[in-house]
């Protein structure tokens, strides 16, 4: 590309749309090999048989099964702060401050939030199935998957007087609440579990993260649900993939066409340049051929006469057209940044040498 700089803006854009490309690619692929994963997973009840198939099992451990149950706490469980009526075995209780704040650049209030208290309470739980058989879970917030309920939203607006308002406007933020949540894994929640199911020396069922790196779920909707929301992820992935890859080739087409035509503008000037001197060549052989005496002797003081407007050193020896103008020397002429007449500003179409006879 001898010549061509590609523009810094170009160069962004083509390296941001590859990078996302990129990312987005890796995350569908890791969203398809966990897809893969959980097709693969067996299923089994929570019953006095699946204690019998791990102890055949060789390490009395399952790498990757699905489980489902329902939820009990293993000792005694939470309750609700404010719906006391509730009782769980996780609690995530989130304080979140709303301010609107003034964006100069787009001329509009935007939304933000702030995070002011995060608490998580948590109980050991069990899922249990039939015949009294209990699953142990183990740390559940590690595991992806929608298995909380919102117990409690409330938002605390502020109320201001006149001087606020003011003062909100000339320091271009807003406060306007305080939304407070709390989320609970209730009791007697049918949990779908994935994970590695282990049989432990003293008898009991776990359920935990997979050592071999597979994702850990918990999820408080059925198996088929749960695979659902994972195609969707792993396709709106695929498809920011593929937009931004597309983009990517959109710019790259931009600076190909952009290339094309420098070169194309590069090849009409060396034929332009060959027609020139092809007639300045002609022109200078009739000349020589012509009667003797009527040949002019270029003096010193023509050259000044008829200098270029531009170098002022060389002769003018070019017509511009379709305008006529006779203002310049060939070699200024091509170092001419657009095509235009530098008199008139009339665009030229062709150049003609200029002979004296
Ligand atoms: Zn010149
Ligand atoms: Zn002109």
């Amino acid at each position: 590309m001898d010549g061509f700089p590609m523009e810094v803006t170009e160069a962004v854009c083509l390296g941001a749309s590859l990078a996302l490309s990129g990312i987005c690619y890796y995350i569908y692929r890791k969203s398809r090999t966990t897809l893969d994963k959980l097709d693969d997973a067996p299923h089994f009840n929570i019953d006095g048989k699946l204690k019998d198939i791990l102890k055949v099992t060789p390490g009395a451990c399952l790498q990757y099964a699905v489980i489902e149950g329902a939820v009990q706490p293993a000792g005694e469980a939470l309750t609700s702060h404010f719906q006391k009526e509730f009782v769980g075995v996780l609690q995530k209780f989130l304080l979140r401050e709303h301010r609107l704040v003034w964006n100069s650049l787009s001329r509009t209030w935007t939304d933000s939030e702030r995070v002011l208290h995060h608490r998580v309470n948590a109980v050991p739980f069990v899922l249990v199935g039939s015949n009294e058989t209990t699953v142990r879970v183990l740390c559940p917030l590690q595991a992806s998957g929608l298995y909380m309920e919102t117990t409690h939203e409330k938002f605390h607006q502020v109320n201001y007087g006149l001087g606020d308002i003011i003062g909100q406007y000339l320091s271009g933020e807003k406060l306007k609440g305080q939304l407070e949540t709390e989320e609970m894994l209730k009791v007697g929640t049918t949990l779908t579990g994935v994970g590695e199911l282990i049989l432990e020396m003293d008898g009991t069922l776990n359920l935990r993260p997979p050592s071999n790196g597979s994702q850990y779920f918990l999820s408080n909707t059925d198996f088929d649900t749960l695979v659902g929301e994972q195609v969707s992820t792993a396709l709106r992935w695929k498809a920011l993939a593929i937009a931004s890859a597309l983009a990517g080739a959109a710019v790259l087409l931009w600076v190909g066409r952009r290339y094309y035509y420098h070169l194309k503008v590069g090849w009409e000037r060396e034929q332009e340049r060959r027609e020139f001197e092809r007639l300045q060549n002609e022109g200078q052989r009739a000349r020589a051929s012509g009667p003797g005496p009527e040949t002019p002797q270029d003096g010193e003081e023509e050259h000044i006469e008829n200098a270029c407007v531009i170098c002022l050193s060389q002769p003018r020896n070019c017509i511009l057209l379709d305008c006529g103008h006779v203002c310049c020397c060939y070699s200024c002429y091509q170092a001419f940044p657009h095509r235009r007449c530098p008199i008139c500003r009339q665009s030229i179409t062709r150049v003609l040498p200029l002979y004296h006879v």
